[in-house]
């Protein structure tokens, strides 16, 4: 049976950050229906699952996201309840990974311990930062006093594993703070940080207000700065700098986003989840499909979901792919070039049936190893670290 995971989002948080582009929506806790919509995602999933069957496809499950929005919003009962179907319905491996993303505001030692006790072993922490005029430019609801508190219940709580994020290159951002941010949550004990590069997304506040000047931009010598600073302290402290913008200790990857950039399948649920799957038992075809991002209407459609895989015409995908080989190859390079290790591109194609060095690939790498922004090592690529900044451009070169 082929790695795949299972990714389940959930939709609401407390309020909506500016930067945000997730399928994200602000809303009082008392509001969220969280039994109806833990009802939704279990008979998502067992449609889904009985598509998958039918179509000779099998599956061992490696990983459990439960990502939003806001999961630990989310009842433990209700997300348990979720978790404990996803194990009754697909074959999983001995040590599944579980993580719940959490933001400070609704994480403490209880809930962090009743997350654990229906099976979550992993929690993601939004710190995004421990400076009180960030968090607020970020829009954030908590301070640093909060952020520090609730990795620390993480830590003292059941969850083995907990990571945390972090936010650099905000504008007026001095790169030895950025630095110093990330060495105090490593210190803290987590084995795990994501250090995001703000980025301005078109459709979120921030997008609206760079599009008229209006958003504070931060230097690109300074963001590169930060980059190379938390990359040394960080790996002088014993993590390793496994994915560009990913940290972990020994052991601590988060496997579940492993999967994703080492071109796994993956079954998303719940509301505006992404899934991609693929149709026959060879893995030859390929499907990717968004439900729903209105929250009232996935919860309607999915409670009523006949049996089967994604497709266009199936009145509840809100986007949808046929992904031909070519195009699954791009993502793997997109996404195998993420990683320190790279990936190799004849294994990556062998499955997919299609030709790993057509000759324009060829003289566009030899020119990006020239260059130094590539390595290739008979056919696994890698990009040197000082041309992590650059990795979206290089791969884009070898599409
Ligand atoms: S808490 Fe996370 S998901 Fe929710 S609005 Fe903020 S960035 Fe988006």
């Amino acid at each position: 049976m082929k790695p795949a995971s299972v990714y389940v989002h959930f939709p609401w948080c407390l309020a909506k950050c500016p930067y945000c582009d997730f399928t994200s929506y602000a809303a009082k806790p008392e509001t969220i229906p969280h039994d109806r919509y833990a009802d939704a995602v279990i008979h998502e999933l067992r449609a889904r699952v009985a598509g998958l069957r039918a179509a000779g496809v099998e599956y061992t499950i490696g990983t459990v996201f439960f990502g939003g929005g806001t999961p630990s919003l989310w009842k433990a009962e209700a997300l348990g309840r979720v978790l404990a179907a996803i194990r009754e319905e697909l074959p999983t491996v001995e040590d599944l990974e579980v993580t719940a993303e959490c933001n400070p505001t609704s994480l403490d030692r209880d809930h962090a311990d009743a997350l654990a006790a229906v099976g979550v072993n992993r929690a993601s922490i939004g710190t995004q930062s421990l400076r009180e005029d960030e968090l607020k430019f970020l829009g954030r609801l908590h301070d640093s006093a909060g952020a520090s508190r609730a990795v620390a219940d993480a830590l003292a709580s059941n969850i083995s594993r907990v990571s945390t994020d972090l936010i650099f290159g905000l504008a007026g951002q001095d790169p030895a703070d950025a630095e110093l941010q990330a060495t105090t949550v490593a210190e803290a004990g987590v084995g795990h940080l994501s250090c995001y590069q703000l980025t301005i997304e078109a459709g979120t506040r921030f997008g609206e207000l760079a599009k008229v000047g209006r958003l504070p931009m931060a230097d690109d010598g300074r963001v590169a700065e930060a980059f190379l600073r938390i990359d040394a302290a960080l790996e002088a402290r014993g993590f390793r700098h496994y994915e560009i913008s990913n940290y972990a200790k020994p052991g601590q990857e988060a496997r579940h986003n492993l999967g994703y950039w080492r071109g796994e399948p993956y079954l998303g649920l719940g509301c505006g989840a992404v899934g991609c799957l693929e149709t026959d038992a060879a893995g030859q075809g390929a499907v990717r499909g968004r439900n729903p991002i209105d929250p009232a209407k996935y919860m309607q459609l999915a409670l009523d979901l006949p049996t089967g895989l994604p497709t266009e015409s199936d009145g509840f995908s809100s986007h949808f792919e046929a992904l031909d080989g070519e195009t699954r190859l791009r993502e793997r390079i997109m996404l195998g070039l993420r990683l320190a290790d790279g990936f190799d591109l004849r294994a990556a194609a062998a499955p997919l049936g299609v030709d790993p060095w057509p000759a324009e690939r060829k003289r566009a790498a030899e020119k990006l190893v020239a260059q130094g922004k590539l390595v290739v090592d008979g056919d696994r690529l890698t990009i040197p670290r000082p041309g992590w900044l650059f990795a979206d451009d290089t791969a884009a070169r070898l599409f």
